[in-house]
């Protein structure tokens, strides 16, 4: 995160290296301005405003930057990647680059288990919001739990809703 700016011009001269980011507000968060993290080149303009259409939610937590949900260039190098915690994971390529950030996954666990009823499956957005927790790492927290056989995943565009069996 390089700093923040009024608009987007202001903005766009503080993007320097591939992943550098710059908040626009004017009296409220408008956008993030994001030099594409494959190194093509563009900046990408990811609004925060839900007043101007479809908006993600940004959450910086211990200073570090995360986007919900991923960000998904239609046109152009066709990027497609999630922010979480500052860190930029690729969805479908470049896979064995990604790393994941740090945090304390089973202290989260056990709190996702406690928020999920039985048999009505919640999705990881709605239990992070309950819980003031990010939502990709509710969801890491419920497919962990899944594995071990403790909780039960939904499945297409469910994959990441959870319930207790
Ligand atoms: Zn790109």
């Amino acid at each position: 995160m390089r700093g923040e700016a009024e608009y987007r011009d202001d903005g766009e001269g503080l993007l320097e290296k591939p992943g550098d980011a710059v908040l626009v507000r004017r009296g409220t968060l408008r956008s993030v301005l994001l030099r594409c993290p494959d190194g093509c080149g563009e900046t990408l303009v990811v609004n925060l405003d839900p007043r101007a259409g479809k908006a993600w939610k940004l959450d910086m937590r211990t200073g570090k930057a995360t986007l919900y949900p991923s960000v998904w260039r239609d046109g152009g190098c066709g990027s497609h990647f999630i922010v979480w915690r500052g860190h930029v994971l690729w969805c479908d390529r470049f896979e064995e680059g990604n790393v994941e950030p740090s945090y304390d996954a089973a202290a989260l666990e056990r709190r996702v288990l406690e928020a999920l009823r039985r048999r009505e499956l919640r999705s990881a957005e709605q239990i992070a919001v309950e819980l003031d927790e990010i939502p990709w790492e509710v969801a890491r927290a419920g497919h962990a739990l899944a594995r071990r056989r403790l909780v039960v995943c939904g499945s297409g565009r469910q994959r990441d809703w959870f319930a207790l069996p």
